[in-house]
C-alpha cells in the first residue's frame, strides 16, 4: 500500500524501521525511549541532537530558539496572538486569509486583540490576491500566514513582504519541504505530523526578540518566555515525538537535506499536475496555477464539474488497489493528493499511472 494522508502522514521506511529496532531498547539502555525520564541525560541528548539537526538543516541563525512544544498547530493559533500581540502599542496583528486554517487562526486570534484582515475574506480558497491589493497596517504587531493550506492546496511560492513588521507564519504541512530564508521570520510553527514527524510534537523557532511579551492570562506552557527559559523542559514535553523527529531529521540529512526534499517534492507534485493539466478536464484542479500546493492537491474529478458517482468510484478503487487516503476534506470534496517528504517518486509515479487507467476507462 501507498499512504497518500494529508495527516497524520506517512514517515519514511528507514525511520520506522530504526525506531522498530529501538523500540524496547534504546541505544543498549534496556529501556524504550518512551520509559527514560524528560530529565535524563539520555533523552536530553535526543533533544539536543534534534534541535542541532534541525538547526543545520535550516540554517536557523543563532539569534533564534527553537521549542519543542504540545497543543498542535491549533495550540499554536491562541499562543501566537497570547504572545505576539501586545508586541505593539496597538494590540492589533494583520492575518492573510488564504484558507480553512487561517482563517481558523484569526477567529482565534480575535478573543486576544484586533485582528485586521488583510484581505476581504474570500468565499472560495482558489488563489493570493496580488500583493498590491493587500491592506497592511504598518503599525501592526505581526503579520501571519499559512505558508501551505493543507485543506485546500494554496501553497505560498515567496515569503511576503511585510515592511519590517515580525512574520508569523504557519507551516504545519510544508516545512522542511523547501529551502527559506529563516532571518525573515519572526516566528514559525509546525505540527509534526505531515513533514517531520508523528503527531504530538509542535515545533515553533522564534527570534529571541519577540519573546517575553506574554499576556498575563496567557497559559503557562504557551509562554514562549518560559519554554525558551527552559530548553523546552518546564514540564514534560512530548518525548517520544522529539525522539522521531530526530530521526527524521537524521533521514532528511542522510538523502540529501532540504534541497533534495524540494527537488522531489517539484518532481512529484509536476507528476500530478501534468496529469490534470493534460487530462482534458477530467480531473480538475480549482487552483490559481501561481500557489498550486506541491504537498496537497484537492482535485475534483469529472468533465462538466465535479461527478459524485465518479469520485466516490474512485475512492473506492484507489483504496482497493492499495493507494490510500485518497478522500478529500469534507469541506471541499473530491480526491486530495497529500505528496509529502516521506512520499517517494516512485510513489507518486504509481500512483499517476493508476489514475490515468481510471481516466481511461471512465472517459464517456
Ligand atoms: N495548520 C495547518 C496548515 C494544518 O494543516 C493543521 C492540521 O492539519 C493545523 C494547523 C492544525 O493542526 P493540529 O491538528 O495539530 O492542531
Amino acid at each position: 500500500v501507498i499512504n497518500f494522508s494529508a495527516g497524520p502522514a506517512k514517515l519514511p521506511a528507514a525511520v520506522l524501521a530504526h525506531a522498530q529496532k529501538e523500540m524496547l531498547d534504546h541505544k543498549d539502555s534496556g529501556v524504550s525511549v518512551m520509559e527514560l525520564s524528560h530529565r535524563s541525560s539520555e533523552f536530553i541528548k535526543i533533544l539536543h541532537a534534534a534541535e542541532e539537526k534541525l538547526r543545520h538543516l535550516l540554517t536557523i541563525p543563532d539569534n533564534y530558539k527553537v521549542l519543542f512544544l504540545q497543543g498542535g498547530g491549533t495550540g499554536q493559533f491562541s499562543a501566537v496572538p497570547l504572545n505576539l500581540m501586545q508586541l505593539k502599542p496597538g494590540h492589533s496583528a494583520d492575518y492573510i486569509i488564504t484558507g480553512s486554517w487561517s482563517a481558523k487562526a484569526a477567529q482565534e486570534a480575535e478573543k486576544y486583540g484586533t485582528v485586521n484582515l488583510v484581505l476581504p475574506k474570500p468565499k472560495k480558497y482558489t488563489s493570493i490576491p496580488d500583493r498590491s491589493t493587500w491592506t497592511l497596517n504598518p503599525d501592526a504587531s505581526y503579520f501571519y500566514y499559512c505558508a501551505n493550506e493543507t485543506i485546500d492546496g494554496v501553497e505560498f511560492q515567496y515569503i511576503p513582504e511585510t515592511n519590517g513588521v515580525p512574520i508569523v507564519c504557519d507551516m504545519s504541512s510544508n516545512i522542511l519541504t523547501r529551502h527559506l530564508d529563516i532571518s525573515k521570520f519572526g516566528l514559525i510553527f509546525a505540527g509534526a505530523q505531515k513533514n517531520i514527524g508523528p503527531a504530538g510534537v509542535t515545533l515553533v523557532i522564534i527570534r529571541e526578540d519577540l519573546i517575553g511579551f506574554a499576556m498575563k492570562v496567557c497559559p503557562v506552557i504557551f509562554d514562549y518566555k518560559v519554554q525558551a527559559g527552559n530548553n523546552s523542559l518546564y514540564n514534560t514535553p512530548p518525548t517520544y515525538g522529539i525522539y522521531m523527529m530526530g530521526l527524521v531529521f537524521d533521514w532528511i540529512e542522510e538523502v540529501g537535506g532540504v534541497h533534495k526534499m524540494e527537488e522531489n517534492a517539484i518532481k512529484k507534485s509536476g507528476l500530478v499536475y501534468e496529469l490534470i493539466d493534460n487530462s482534458e478536464g477530467f480531473y480538475n484542479c480549482p487552483l490559481d496555477l501561481d500557489c498550486r500546493s506541491r504537498m496537497n492537491i484537492p482535485i475534483r474529478i469529472g468533465f462538466h464539474g465535479a461527478h459524485d458517482v465518479l469520485e466516490k468510484k474512485f475512492s473506492d478503487e484507489s483504496t482497493s488497489n492499495g493507494y490510500l487516503q485518497l478522500k478529500g476534506h469534507r469541506s471541499v470534496g473530491g480526491i486530495r493528493v497529500s505528496l509529502y517528504n516521506a512520499v517517494t517518486v516512485e510513489e507518486t509515479e504509481h500512483l499517476v499511472e493508476f489514475m490515468k487507467g481510471f481516466m481511461s476507462r471512465n472517459r464517456q
